[in-house]
């Protein structure tokens, strides 16, 4: 339990890092997952053609894309006003940045910005 004791001695992190944060603890999760399904599969079927791992592969995908599409509208919600932040239909101040987090400065609801430190959504008052 050394791990949940240092999370939180971590300095507090602003909404950015957390958004960047959380991003990788979802990747890192579906890839590890992935990877575990694919020793599960090799280790109960040993003979196991690349053909035939490609329907489990393709269902794998489905599953973790559905997941990971499905914690993404859980955890990427604005801290202050709970909306999620994917920010469709939305003009973006970087619209070439790979993540939203970066291609925004603030919440486009209520303008809190990303550098503001980070607090659970339920601990800010209403
Ligand atoms: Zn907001």
């Amino acid at each position: 339990m050394t791990g949940e004791a240092a999370f939180a001695t971590i300095a507090p992190v602003t909404i950015r890092e957390h958004f960047d944060l959380m991003s990788n603890r979802i990747k890192y999760g579906a890839v590890g997952g992935a990877l575990v399904v694919v020793a599960a599969i090799l280790w109960l079927y040993p003979d196991i053609t690349k053909q035939q791992m490609i329907v489990p592969a393709l269902v794998m995908g489905a599953v973790v894309g559905l997941a990971v599409g499905g914690i993404g509208r859980l955890v990427y919600r604005c801290p202050k006003c709970g909306a999620y932040m994917t920010m469709k239909g939305e003009t973006p101040i970087r619209p070439d940045a790979a993540t939203f987090w970066n291609r925004w400065s603030a919440c486009p609801h209520c303008g809190v910005s990303l550098d503001e430190p980070w607090s659970k959504p339920d601990a800010v008052g209403q």
